[in-house]
């Protein structure tokens, strides 16, 4: 079968591998759809390290199940989540499940770039394949990852219908907040990108207004509609240059998410004289567990997102590498997805 595998640094390719064997208690997947996310191309190119598996954002058909695997069936439509937290920890029992020290260790195998790929058995008795609906499209499948991402970090900033909010790096994960936002019925959505069709696509998904960081001072902007700035401002992106303007539009006593990524090593300068005396509250929120899966899967069947529109790029798996290539590089890109 193919999979694609990082062969060095900045290169991925694709190459024939055995299909997966199964032991007790797992699941081999036939993969339908995958989205490449930013996490993928920062594997490939950024400071990672050797090791780094492709693909996350997956759906599909069970192929085979080991045995003792009896919730799940040949030919259920699912979608799979990589990581899985214990439930028993300290982190667990706090509910920073994504800080299980479980969390990162099990994933796909080989990945989730590949015509098949096996789920391992604690990830599988943990609740990480989720049926899907027959309504649900495989290719909106599997942007249910990132969506659950968005849901769980919007959790954390307890937005609330009162709230102000600036949205920086409209990605596709930056859109979906915003289709959230405007479902949860926030006061104001302001989307900031540099991209005129990422702009335009939030206004189309429910942003009140945008603001070309290009050619707009965002503080400035956001000042002007919000007269003492946002209540929160969640960063989407993971480029750090993204923080400051972020900041700097958040109200005193606002908050301040930070969502998309960094770069591994990635740092700022920060006036903490400023942000003590604002009292801004930072949070960060890194990945999503099964709950926040099913409370996005339950968004999408009742057709409150729209993440159709925001599919621009579709390749064969055997173009993966070109796939992982278009989505670094083009600048008409939102989500490329992988489509088996
Ligand atoms: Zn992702
Ligand atoms: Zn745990």
């Amino acid at each position: 079968m193919l999979a694609c595998l990082i062969s060095g640094q900045g290169h991925a390719e694709i190459r024939e591998v055995p299909v997966p064997r199964l032991q007790t208690g797992e699941v081999l997947i036939k993969l339908a759809a995958a989205g490449i996310c930013g996490t993928d191309i920062e594997k490939v190119h950024g400071a990672y390290g050797p090791g780094g598996i492709l693909g996350h954002e997956v759906s599909g058909t069970i192929e085979s199940v080991g045995d003792g695997v009896t919730d799940l069936r040949k030919s259920d439509r699912v979608i799979a989540h990589h990581h899985v937290p214990c439930y028993n920890c300290v982190y667990c029992e706090h509910g920073d499940y994504t800080m299980c020290d479980l969390f990162r260790k099990t994933n796909f195998d080989p990945c989730g770039l590949a015509e098949y790929f096996r789920v391992p058995e604690t990830s599988v008795s943990r609740g990480a394949v989720v049926r899907l609906s027959p309504e649900a499209s495989f290719e909106e499948a599997s942007m249910i990852e990132p969506t659950a991402c968005c849901v769980r970090a919007l959790d954390k900033a307890r937005v609330s219908s009162e709230d102000k909010v600036l949205v920086v790096g409209l990605c596709p994960t930056g859109l979906t907040q915003i289709q959230l936002l405007k479902k949860i019925g926030v006061a104001r959505i302001i989307g900031v990108d540099i991209l005129p069709h990422r702009l335009k696509m939030a206004q189309k998904l429910g942003a009140d207004e945008t603001i070309d960081s290009i050619s707009e001072d965002v503080p400035e902007e956001v000042t002007k509609s919000t007269r003492v700035g946002v209540d929160l401002a969640i960063v989407s992106t993971g480029n750090q240059k993204a923080i400051r303007p972020a900041l700097a539009s958040v109200r005193k006593g606002g908050k301040l998410l930070l969502f998309g990524a960094p770069a591994q090593g990635a740092t700022i300068d920060l006036d903490v004289g400023a942000l003590f005396s604002r009292q801004i509250s930072i949070m960060t929120s890194y990945s999503c567990v099964e709950s926040d899966i099913h409370r996005a899967l339950g968004f999408l069947a009742k057709g409150d997102l729209d993440l159709r529109s925001m599919v621009t790029d579709r390749f064969a798996l055997r173009d993966a590498p070109k796939a992982l290539e278009h989505a670094r590089a083009s600048r008409t890109a939102i989500k490329t997805v992988i489509l088996s």
